[in-house]
């Protein structure tokens, strides 16, 4: 069974600057897969000699009023089905929104382990912002910066001892 993470997560919250960082390179963005699966981003991850894939989900349009129901309720499925591990990632500069809240009933479904990641901790002040996110019953967050990089060392040690 290949080891495989899937990044979900509402618009916005810093999913594909996440996969950016996490995968090293920004030419490793490369299959734009057709179909139902169309811009699922694929990657590969070597953290200190432990490898896996990471999926990028959320090639929706924004704006759209039935964005939820339609495209991020099928990646999100399509992700859980796919993966061994998901990270849920939720912003602390927008703070929790209802679309977080929906998005995590949906992955509350699954037997899926999930890590919850508070990002946009771009300094310290905002550690007890990504604290509030613990109300969403999903555990401790992982407070990151992916613009930044900081915590994402911790995060990959996390991933990989859940893997
Ligand atoms: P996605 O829609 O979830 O894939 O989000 P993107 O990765 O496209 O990022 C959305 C916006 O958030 C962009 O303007 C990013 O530069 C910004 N962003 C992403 N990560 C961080 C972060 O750690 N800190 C801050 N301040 N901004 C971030
Ligand atoms: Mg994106």
């Amino acid at each position: 069974m290949p080891n495989i993470v899937a990044i979900v997560g509402r618009p916005n919250v810093g999913k594909s600057t996440l996969f950016n960082r996490l995968v090293q390179k920004r030419d490793a963005i490369t299959d734009s897969v057709a179909g139902v699966t169309r811009d699922r981003h694929y990657g590969r991850v070597d953290w200190t000699g432990r490898e896996f894939s990471i999926i990028d989900t959320g090639g929706y349009v924004e704006g759209s009023d039935d964005v939820f129901e339609g495209e991020i309720r099928k990646q999100v499925n399509l992700a859980i089905e796919e993966c061994n591990l998901i990270l849920f990632v939720v912003d602390v500069e927008m703070g929790l929104t209802e679309f977080d809240k929906e998005i995590a009933d949906l992955l509350r479904k699954t037997k899926k382990p999930v890590v919850l990641i508070a990002n946009k901790v771009d300094n310290p002040a905002r550690l007890a912002e990504a604290a509030d996110f613990y109300q969403i019953g999903m555990g401790e967050p992982f407070p990151i910066s992916s613009i930044n990089g900081s915590g994402t060392g911790e995060l990959l040690d996390e991933v990989v001892k859940q893997l």
